[in-house]
């Protein structure tokens, strides 16, 4: 079974995870959706981590608080609170039209780079992990459906319940390191 979990951007093929030729397969939040699209923290531009990550979100939560257009009834910010990206979240859940076209966005983003993967690697299962998760997996769903092609979008997508999927998925690399080494 092919099981692609994303967040933690890992492939698990055949009960293995991926690691490529030298250790950065998978790094499935740099694959490139746009190429001319924001700025991504690895340097490039239009990375599926520049539309979608938590720290785009804040971004571009800090430009529309910048121009006002962040806070609305029933939205209060602390006078040294941090504009970032729990508050897009909660302006999009509030009914803020801007916030929403920001986390459709990014959605957008996501599932245009999840289809690529569905139509390279075919999995049965997409584990959504991080906080991010389940804000994003109805609009991933609805948009794989209707942009992916009928064969390898038969995928199950889940929401992992995990709190710390990175840490328990760097533990597992050192465990199977270390296993490797034993044996
Ligand atoms: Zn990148």
């Amino acid at each position: 079974m092919t099981s692609a979990y994303l967040n933690w951007w890992r492939v698990v093929l055949d009960g293995k995870l991926i690691h490529g030729s030298n250790f950065c397969a998978a790094e499935l939040g740099h694959i490139k959706v746009s190429m001319d699209g924001p700025d991504c923290l690895c340097g490039s531009q239009g990375c599926l981590e520049a539309y979608c990550s938590g720290s785009a979100l804040t971004r571009e939560a800090k430009a529309l608080h910048a121009d006002g257009q962040l806070l609305v009834d029933g939205m209060t910010l602390e006078p040294k609170e941090d504009v970032s990206a729990k508050h897009l979240i909660q302006a999009y859940k509030t009914g803020n039209e801007k916030a929403k076209a920001v986390i459709e966005l990014g959605a957008k983003a996501m599932s245009t780079g999840i289809i690529s993967l569905l139509h390279t690697l075919n999995p049965s299962k997409l584990i959504l992990c991080g906080v991010l998760g389940p804000l994003y997996a109805n609009m991933i769903r609805t948009y794989i459906k209707d942009h992916g092609l009928p064969s390898a979008t038969k995928v199950d997508i889940i929401v992992s319940e995990l709190h710390e999927p990175a840490l328990l998925g760097a533990a597992s690399l050192v465990l199977e390191y270390t296993t490797r080494r034993t044996y």
